[in-house]
This record gives C-alpha cells, structure tokens and sequence, in this order.
C-alpha cells in the first residue's frame, strides 16, 4: 500500500488556545521546501531540533522557534515530515498555517496524518484508532489499554489468528486440488481439531476485546423514577467522594443530564431522564424525541423508587415510572431496580432477598451502594482495573463475531461432509473479517469512517 496523494498538508498539531509551546506540523514531498520558504535556507540535520526565525511570505517575521525535520520514510507518516515548534498562541499558529498555504501546503483533513501512516504501513489500522483512543482517553485504565493497543498488542493477536487460519486454508484447498483425496484429506479429523482450536481461540480475543470496548466506552445507564425518588441523590452517591471524574458530556441536550464517572476504572455514562416531560411545544417534543433515541442506545436502565411508597407489584415497570417515562418500559433494556431510602422505610440494605437485579439502598446515607456498584460491574462483564489487554471498538467486536461465525459455518460444513469448496470459502470469508480489523483488508469507506473522527492535525 501506498499514499494515493503526495500533496503536502499542514495542520496545527497541539490543542486549540494559548500555551507554552504550539506545534505546526507538515507532510508531504514539499514539506521541507515549504518549511525552508518560511525559515530561509540553512542546513537541517535530521530529527535534530535548530532554532530559527519564521516569516511571512513578505519577509516579516512571525515567530522565532525550532525546526525539527523527519526525513522520509523514518517519519510518522513515512513522508517528509517538517515540525515547527513556536510559541502557543493561536493568531501566530494561524499566520504560521496561511503561510505554508502560501506556499502550497493545504490544510490537512481530521485524521489524515494518521491515514498517510497507516498507508504507509508505519502502523495498522488498530494502532491508528488507538492513538485517537489514547488521546481521548477519559480514565487511566483507558488509556493503559490503548497504548497496548498502540504498541500492537491486539494486532499481534489477529495475526496470530490469521496466520494459523492461512495454514489451514492453504491445507483445504490442497485436499480440494486433489478430488480422489479430498474426502480423506478433510474427515481425518486434523482439520476439525485445528477448526475447533481456532474457534476457541477467537472467542478469548473476542472477550479480550469486549473488555477492551468496555474501558473505552464504558457502560450506559439510564437513570429513571418519579419525581423525588433520588434519581439525582443516586446518581451522585455513585460518582461518590472520590469519584475520579464528573464531566460534562458533549450532546447534552436540555431534556438530558449526562454525567460521566467511573467505577473502578470502568467509565460509568449516566443519563438523568428527570427533564422528560409531556409536552406539546414543538420545540421540546423533538428534543424528547432526541432524547429517546440517545437512551435507545443505553446499555441498562436504573429505575429508583421511593421505598416508602413500593407498590406490590414490581414487575410492571411502567407503573413505577412518571406518565412522560413510560414509552421507557418499551426499550427493552435490562432493568436494575433501587428502593429507595431505605433509611426512612426501614428495609435493610443490600440485594433484594427475593427479587433479581433488585437492590435496597439510601442514596443520602450510601448504605447499600456498594452492592448496587458490584451489581453494575458484573452486569457489564468488567473485570476490574489492569485486566484488559488492549482497547477495542465497536467494529472490532463485530467482525470478530462475523469470523467466528464463519468458522463455526466452516466446522458445521465439515462435521456434515459438505463439499471442501464450502469450508474453504467459509474460511476466505472468517481470514476476511479477521483483516478487516488490522486493515489488512478494508473498504475505502471504512477508512473514511475511521479517520474523520479522528481530530486535525492527529
Ligand atoms: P429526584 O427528583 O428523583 O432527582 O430526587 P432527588 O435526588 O432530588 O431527591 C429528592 C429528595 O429526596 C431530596 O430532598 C433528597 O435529599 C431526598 N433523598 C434522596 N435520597 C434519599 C435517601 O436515601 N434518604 C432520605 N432520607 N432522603 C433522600
Ligand atoms: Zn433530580
């Protein structure tokens, strides 16, 4: 693979607003000339940091700074890769951007130093989500799995699989090459055995990798009850003292709080539905409406009810939720039920002696919360802080799960004596789903997807 382009781009490459030091960063054939335009001509050893002035393209000068030139292919993105390091104001870093413009540069797309990288083969596509994710990371454990991540520890574990899935493959369509042997080749009973093996293999990748999504995007949980029930006492008893993170999250809308804490080192979003209400303003109906599709994609929800007025029947939801609530009932989440104050009803705290994911608690004293958060880290599957292996994302998951089926496809074909063409097509398709992850296969608006969410100048 190689980059399509050989344009030159520029970006600013340290955070929006005043600081110590910003970072200008260029690549592409042109990166040096352009950057000698701005710092005049002098000699530049590389990956060596000189001070120097940069101009304008009428010779004023805009800032004084240093110089780093990356030459190619040993860059980040493998292209000539100039940085200028000045001062961290943001009408010097623009003036410096519109003069490398000048100069031909163009301005870099969101992601795309990341994507010329991974063009080049500096790095897989795994390792290129990885820097996002490590940037982004909003707890510690996060960010530990995400430079495992970038240091290749999930690619490794692919290849692996894909290595072992070649050898087979190159074993089946051998047998395939040979009618009068196939049918021995394939029911000696080796191949089923290695099938199998690479079977349960996959599925401790995919645990590894289901933990990985785990600390990155942590659980979701949709926090709902009448008025004055605790909701927002409950959801502040879980962020607790110490709790590392209380965070504005981006999206809020004003029928939705959203606060994210964490648990443990697993990011715990919580999405306060209080501003539900009926209504038959315009306006608000589509922001309800807004906010239902964003609690569609929660994880679970928390109903808190006043202990001190539990109707008998807590099985039907919909009577323990506020009018403007009920469509909730309809979502089809797993439900985790809290009583409320238990202080004032008497209940002792702790689980439900009768009733699943049913917890007594009192949100204003904390008695019976710590049974309610090792209820939602075990709901979550998380498995407590430094136990997972590397980052993962939605999309890894799910094409683990395709090769996974389609090597229980494969051993299916094979357990019933189907022709070898069949399995080995089954294995194309699982070696197929595997690469997708790496990048080794990708469709282009896959790759699209990918690094436009990245920021500019990553
Ligand atoms: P929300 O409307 O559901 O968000 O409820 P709030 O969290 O605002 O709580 C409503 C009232 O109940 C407040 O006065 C809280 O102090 C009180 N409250 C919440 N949880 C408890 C509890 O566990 N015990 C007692 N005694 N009072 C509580
Ligand atoms: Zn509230």
């Amino acid at each position: 693979m190689s980059a399509a382009s050989s344009d030159t781009i520029v970006a600013i490459a340290t955070a929006p607003g005043r600081g110590g030091v910003g970072v200008l960063r260029l690549s592409g054939d042109r990166a040096l000339d352009i950057a000698r335009l701005l710092i005049g001509e002098r000699s530049l050893s590389p990956r060596k940091a000189h001070f120097s002035t940069f101009k304008d393209p009428e010779g004023q000068v805009i800032d004084e700074g240093l110089v780093l030139w990356f030459p190619a292919p040993g860059s980040f993105t493998g292209e000539e890769v100039v940085e200028l390091q000045g001062h961290g104001g943001p009408v010097i870093l623009d003036m410096l951007v519109a003069a490398c413009v000048h100069h031909g540069a163009r301005q870099a797309r969101a992601g795309e130093f990341s994507q010329r990288a991974f063009l080049n083969d500096k790095m897989d596509l795994t390792q290129a989500e990885a820097i996002a994710d490590l940037i982004d990371a909003g707890t510690r454990e996060s960010a530990r799995a995400a430079l495992n991540s970038l240091q290749g520890a999930f690619s490794r574990e692919v290849n692996t699989l894909v290595e072992q899935l070649i050898q087979l493959r190159i074993y089946v369509e051998a047998a395939i090459d040979f009618p009068e042997e196939e049918i021995d080749f394939l029911s000696e009973g080796g191949v089923a055995d290695d099938l199998r093996g690479l079977i349960r293999q996959a599925e401790e990748v995919l645990a590894s990798a289901r933990q990985g999504r785990l600390v990155r995007e942590g659980l979701t949980l949709v926090i709902a009850g009448r008025p004055n029930a605790g909701k927002s006492s409950l959801m502040n008893a879980l962020a607790g003292f110490d709790a590392a993170i209380v965070t504005e999250v981006a999206g809020t809308t004003r029928d939705v709080l959203r606060e994210a804490i964490q648990l443990d080192g697993m990011p715990l979003n919580l999405i306060d539905t209080a501003g539900l209400r009926e209504s038959g303003d315009q306006i608000e109906q589509e922001g309800i409406r807004r906010a239902f599709a964003e609690i569609k994609k929660a994880d679970r929800l928390l109903v808190v009810v006043d202990a001190q007025e539990t109707p008998d029947n807590l099985d039907d939801l919909a009577t323990l939720l506020p009018q403007s609530q009920q469509q909730l009932d309809d979502l089809d989440l797993p439900v985790t039920l809290v009583l409320n104050k238990a202080d004032l009803s008497g209940d002792p705290p702790g689980p439900h002696p009768e009733r699943p994911d049913t917890f007594i608690l009192s949100a204003a004293s904390g008695d019976g919360m710590d049974a309610l958060r090792r209820h939602l880290k075990a709901a979550a599957g998380y498995q407590g802080e430094a136990q997972s292996r590397f980052s993962a994302r939605r999309r890894h998951i799910t094409a683990l799960q395709d090769a996974l089926a389609a090597l229980a496809k494969g051993a299916d074909q094979l357990h019933r004596h189907a022709a070898g063409e069949l399995l080995a097509e089954d294995l194309r398709a699982a070696q197929q789903a595997l690469e997708e992850i790496t990048g080794a296969f990708t469709a282009d608006d896959l790759l699209g997807r990918i690094f436009s969410s990245f920021c500019i100048g990553k």
